[in-house]
């Protein structure tokens, strides 16, 4: 099942854009918690009620400004404030994947970074299980060879936390200059999975900005999906979320109905 909807509302509040993703046919919605958890904790169960009646999947992005690997005591602690506010609002929607960029090397070494953030994963999911919180951490695959996420490291993250993952591959596809083939890339990724895509610039230091998707840049992509079917929730992260979610949904559309 190949899901497909907006990063935030286009500015409708959640609410509201709830309502204009189940009008545009769209299937999720990723609730942006981009410069803070700004939802009061009273007001997410409403948002929940709404996406459960419409049918809508919802998903959680954590603020930018995350740092597991931080040595650091202050930030380290607000990343994981950060984190575990997002995971407090998506139990209380109903949203299960809560999507972050994990942190950054900072002139460590690839290895202590990924130990520090392994570490901090572990004891978020602690707190997630004490809570008795039903979300799934989802780190993403970042668009810079200089900051953690690459799918190697986001593999072994997987397999040694349990935790979940988020496949940007728009991100990947900056991170590999455009060299990169979609079927292959599938092969390699679990039967199910969150996502994010949306037109991307790069340059040789990796993803310079996200920008509209273009039918053109996704139909390779949504080809290798349909062929492969995996089970994922695809936020369509451009500028213009929602009219590219659309354009997307329909190019999906399109190759199903060219299949059956
Ligand atoms: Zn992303």
């Amino acid at each position: 099942m190949i899901r497909i909807g907006p990063a935030g509302s286009g500015g409708l509040g959640n609410l509201a854009g709830i309502e204009a993703v189940a009008r545009m046919g769209l299937d999720c919605m990723e609730v942006e918690f981009t410069y803070g958890v700004r939802m009061k904790p009273e007001d997410a169960p409403a948002v929940g009620e709404m996406a459960r009646r419409h049918h809508i999947v919802l998903s959680v992005h954590a603020p930018y400004y995350i740092n597991l690997a931080s040595e650091e005591p202050a930030k380290l602690s607000a990343s994981r404030t950060r984190i575990l506010d997002s995971c407090q609002r998506a139990h209380a929607m109903g949203a299960r994947n809560v999507v972050f960029h994990a942190g950054f090397y900072q002139g460590r070494t690839a290895h202590e970074t990924y130990a520090r953030i392994r570490d901090a994963v572990n004891a978020l999911q602690d707190r997630i299980a004490a809570n008795r919180w039903n979300v799934v951490l989802c780190p993403e695959t970042t668009g810079k060879p200089s900051q953690f996420g690459s799918l190697e490291e986001l593999f072994q993250l997987t397999a040694d936390t349990g935790c979940g993952m988020t496949v940007d591959f728009a991100h990947l596809f900056a991170r590999h200059q455009g060299k990169l083939d979609w079927n292959h890339l599938l092969l390699q990724l679990p039967g199910m999975f969150h996502a994010h895509f949306s037109g991307i610039e790069y340059g040789p230091k990796g993803e310079k900005r996200h920008i509209r998707t273009t039918e053109t840049f996704f139909r390779p992509l949504a080809e290798a999906l349909v062929a492969k079917n995996p089970d994922i929730t695809l936020i369509s992260e451009s500028p213009q979320p929602l009219k590219d979610a659309a354009m997307m949904k329909q190019v999906v559309q399109q190759l199903w109905d060219a299949v059956r």
